[in-house]
């Protein structure tokens, strides 16, 4: 079992790439990280996660984590600190609605893809880009066969 069962190789290059161009408007970090179930909470997986993959250490605290958990149909869209300070708290109201839409339809990668994008464009609004931008997460999605490990 591997990232490729649920997303193809073609189409995690797409999400990759929909990161990249996100992340040209804002300093924001956005990250997509897959795995096949999820058995508790998936608000509280989504922080483990979040975590463990670093999302806590940008400067600005405005890194996004995007966590689908594929199998047990559960998704969630976590914002770092810096983030949640300054934006309302149904912000990613519309950005979940749009994932989950897709997902159910069984088009994870499109809907990844259009989810980074609306992301970017609501992060750029109150983190604009900077000079010298670093990519201070990686672009590439992350997977892990077990999340309850
Ligand atoms: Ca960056
Ligand atoms: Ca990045």
């Amino acid at each position: 079992m591997g990232l490729s069962d649920f997303i193809p190789k073609d189409d995690q290059t797409r999400i990759t790439e929909a990161i990249t161009m996100a992340e040209k408007r804002t300093s924001g970090e956005i990250c997509v990280h897959v795995t096949p179930k999820c058995r508790g909470d998936v608000m509280e997986a989504a922080e483990k996660k979040f975590n463990k993959l670093g999302l806590y250490k940008t400067e600005r605290r405005n890194g996004v984590l995007i966590y689908v958990a594929y199998k047990s149909k559960k998704f969630a869209i976590l914002g770092d600190q810096g983030i949640n300070d300054v934006v309302p708290d149904d912000y990613w109201h519309d950005e979940k609605e749009t994932l989950g839409k897709y997902l159910s339809q069984g088009k994870p990668a499109d809907g990844l893809c259009e989810v980074v994008s609306q992301i970017g464009d609501a992060l750029a609004a109150y983190f604009p880009p900077v000079d010298n931008d670093v990519d201070e997460l990686s672009n590439e999605v992350s997977f892990s066969d077990d999340d309850d490990e």
